[in-house]
């Protein structure tokens, strides 16, 4: 996994078989590498062809203060 980190552009970059071979993310709630406590993940949406709106685990976010951290990655725990 790499990460380009800039002050106007952040971008990662995993290949299929790293992200294959990270961990599965178990329940809905994670550790926070920042603060040490759980968070509970936040999950988007997928809009259907006939307009209906899903939940999507494509990207899992969490909430730590003031900020949002990407945790997951199709199911799979992301960790920088
Ligand atoms: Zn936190």
């Amino acid at each position: 996994m790499t990460l380009n980190d800039t002050d106007e552009l952040s971008i990662f970059s995993i290949s299929n078989k790293e992200l294959a071979d990270l961990p599965e993310v178990e329940g809905d709630t994670v550790i926070c590498e920042r603060c040490g406590e759980q968070h509970k993940i936040e999950y988007g949406l997928k809009k259907l062809d006939n307009g209906e709106l899903v939940p999507c685990k494509t990207l899992g976010f969490v909430s730590c203060g003031d900020n949002k951290y990407l945790v997951s990655l199709h199911g799979r725990r992301i960790t920088f």
